[in-house]
């Protein structure tokens, strides 16, 4: 299109725009706008498959 006028973009100024944390509170984790999670991978409710079928890792500390 021709005579057209550069139109001055607002600043990004919502924090809300690319991403977001997550939802879990106290957790600073972004996340990811294609990310459809709520949550973080960490706090997320996904099922992990256990990798070790027995003995567990003894707590430390
Ligand atoms: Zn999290």
């Amino acid at each position: 299109m021709a005579g057209s006028r550069p139109q001055q973009l607002p600043r990004a100024s919502k924090r809300s725009e690319k991403g977001r944390v997550c939802a879990h509170e106290g957790c600073p984790t972004v996340i990811s706008q294609y990310n459809k999670r709520e949550k973080c991978w960490a706090h997320a409710e996904m099922k992990i498959p256990r990798l070790r079928g027995r003995n567990p890792a003894p707590a430390e500390g």
